[in-house]
């Protein structure tokens, strides 16, 4: 049997954008919250070589310090015609302060360098989500949204690169959808699905977990 989500979840992300889609998210499910900024915990060094690993690090770390279950997000977005980069460097891409104009001029740089044409591009977006118990017990779920890259950027809403991610089936990019259609949870025939990389992880983790919505 899954073990349960009991007290209150810290939701592992020093991330503005994330820390919002994944309340979001937890919303229904009445599940109490508290972020690591608000705990004041320290964010660790994020070296692991895949996604999972990654949140790993991130949401260990958080439940060891606050003893407390914590859920972490690891994500990024992989250009076929890069390889796959920015991959687990995306973050990394925007520099420091972050600045994801550059980080998503580098991309279609990168592109024009490789003679592909940014317009269309092949992409998708990843995440790792993970549970951890103070006792190092884990729960993983990854999603993932296929799509196209636009250029130049459209929209200002979500966050990273969502201005220049056109998921597959849809005509504007992330940055012009609201939370709810980024999202995309709808039920059908009694099953949840989601749209973003995000939503999708996070229903299979909710199965995984088996939380019941509240509300
Ligand atoms: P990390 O998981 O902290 O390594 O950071 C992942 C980076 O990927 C974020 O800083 C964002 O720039 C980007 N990213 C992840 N998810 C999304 C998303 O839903 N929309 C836009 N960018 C994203």
């Amino acid at each position: 049997m899954a073990r349960p989500i009991t007290g209150r979840l810290v939701i592992a992300t020093h991330n503005a954008g994330k820390l919002v889609e994944m309340t979001e998210l937890l919303a229904p499910y009445g599940i109490a919250t508290v972020s690591a900024g608000e705990l004041g915990l320290p964010e660790p060094e994020e070296d692991g070589m895949m996604y999972a690993e990654n949140a790993a690090i991130k949401a260990l770390a958080a439940a060891r310090a606050a003893n407390l279950p914590a859920l972490a997000d690891d994500s990024g977005l992989a250009v076929d015609a890069l390889d796959g980069a920015p991959g687990l460097f995306t973050a990394d891409w925007a520099g420091k302060p972050r600045d994801f104009g550059r980080a998503m001029a580098r991309v279609a740089d990168e592109l024009r360098l490789r003679e592909v044409e940014p317009e269309g591009a092949r992409a998708h977006f990843v995440s790792a989500l993970m549970v951890a118990w103070p006792d190092g017990e884990t729960l993983l779920a990854e999603g993932r949204v296929f799509g196209a890259l636009t250029f130049p950027p459209r929209g200002s809403a979500g966050f990273g690169y969502d201005p220049i991610f056109r998921p597959d089936g849809h005509d504007r990019t992330f940055g012009e959808m609201s939370a709810e259609e980024k999202h995309g949870i709808r039920k059908i025939d009694g099953r949840l699905e989601g749209l973003s990389h995000r939503a999708r992880a996070f229903i299979r983790l909710v199965a995984k977990a088996g939380l019941t919505e509240k509300r």
